[in-house]
């Protein structure tokens, strides 16, 4: 059976008061076992041992939301896999939209940020997804397929220890998400493509705008198994009715 998730993407937001109230806030209102889904917050680096401290013994995971693809070395600025595993992280996110756009990131270094991640004992959440532009241009597939391709072909049957987000980057902070027949939709076509590198049970993960109100209908979809959610992760309330959709 695939595993179930909902991770949070903080991005770079917070603060060491306001973390603790929302990380407490988490811990104390999530069951452990609640609908056999795993909850995770992905924070910036600064509170990876603040997330530790308030989250160890709890049911909540928590990770960081990049890395560098070294292990070492002169990399100012860089954060390995390894230094992050110290923190007892779970998870990393690679290849997010925003860094992609913001920092260029191109696919065949998010492969080897995903590579860096497993070498060092993390579980990377590889994220796809396709801009508007692209999207109304009928290139979802070519996009999504190109991505999630580079990093098949880079981990080989590591993929199998992957989770895989697809985050449509017109639907991400905008409010606008994704139907859930859009998402199944390319749900589908990425659970193809992990078939055929006998990856097929990876979950896969909808980004975009998810919320309490619409989690249920989006995790509803065959190929849906959670969500990686930005904003409403800020929220304890929310978050958590998103982990019980
Ligand atoms: C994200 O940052 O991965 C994301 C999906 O953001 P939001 O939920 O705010 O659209």
């Amino acid at each position: 059976m695939r595993a179930r998730l909902v991770v949070g993407n903080w991005k770079m937001n917070g603060g060491l008061a306001a973390n603790a109230a929302l990380l407490d806030a988490l811990a104390a209102g999530w069951a452990p076992g609640a609908r056999a889904r795993t909850l995770a917050v992905c924070v910036p680096f600064p509170y990876l041992a603040q997330a530790r401290e308030r989250l160890d013994g709890t049911a909540i995971a928590w990770g960081a939301q990049d890395l560098s693809e070294h292990a070492g070395g002169a990399y100012t600025g860089d954060v390995s896999a390894g230094m992050i595993a110290e923190f007892g992280c779970r998870y990393v996110i690679v290849g997010h939209s925003e860094r992609r756009q913001l920092h260029g990131e191109a696919d065949a270094l998010v492969a080897a940020k995903a590579r860096a991640a497993l070498a060092g004992g993390l579980t990377p959440i590889v994220c796809v997804g396709e801009t508007l532009a692209e999207r109304e241009a009928s290139l979802t597939g070519t996009v999504v397929g190109r991505q999630i391709d580079e990093v098949i072909e880079s981990l080989g049957d590591a993929m199998t220890r992957t989770v895989v987000a697809y985050e449509p980057v017109w639907a991400i902070g905008t409010g606008r998400t994704a139907t859930p027949e859009q998402a199944q939709e390319v749900h589908a076509f990425l659970r193809t493509r992990l078939e055929g590198a006998r990856a097929g049970d990876v979950p896969l993960l909808y980004g975009g705008s998810v919320k309490a109100a619409n989690a249920a209908a989006l995790f509803a979809m065959p190929d849906v198994d959670g969500g990686l959610v930005g904003g409403a992760s800020l929220n304890a309330d929310e978050f958590l009715g998103i982990g019980l959709a």
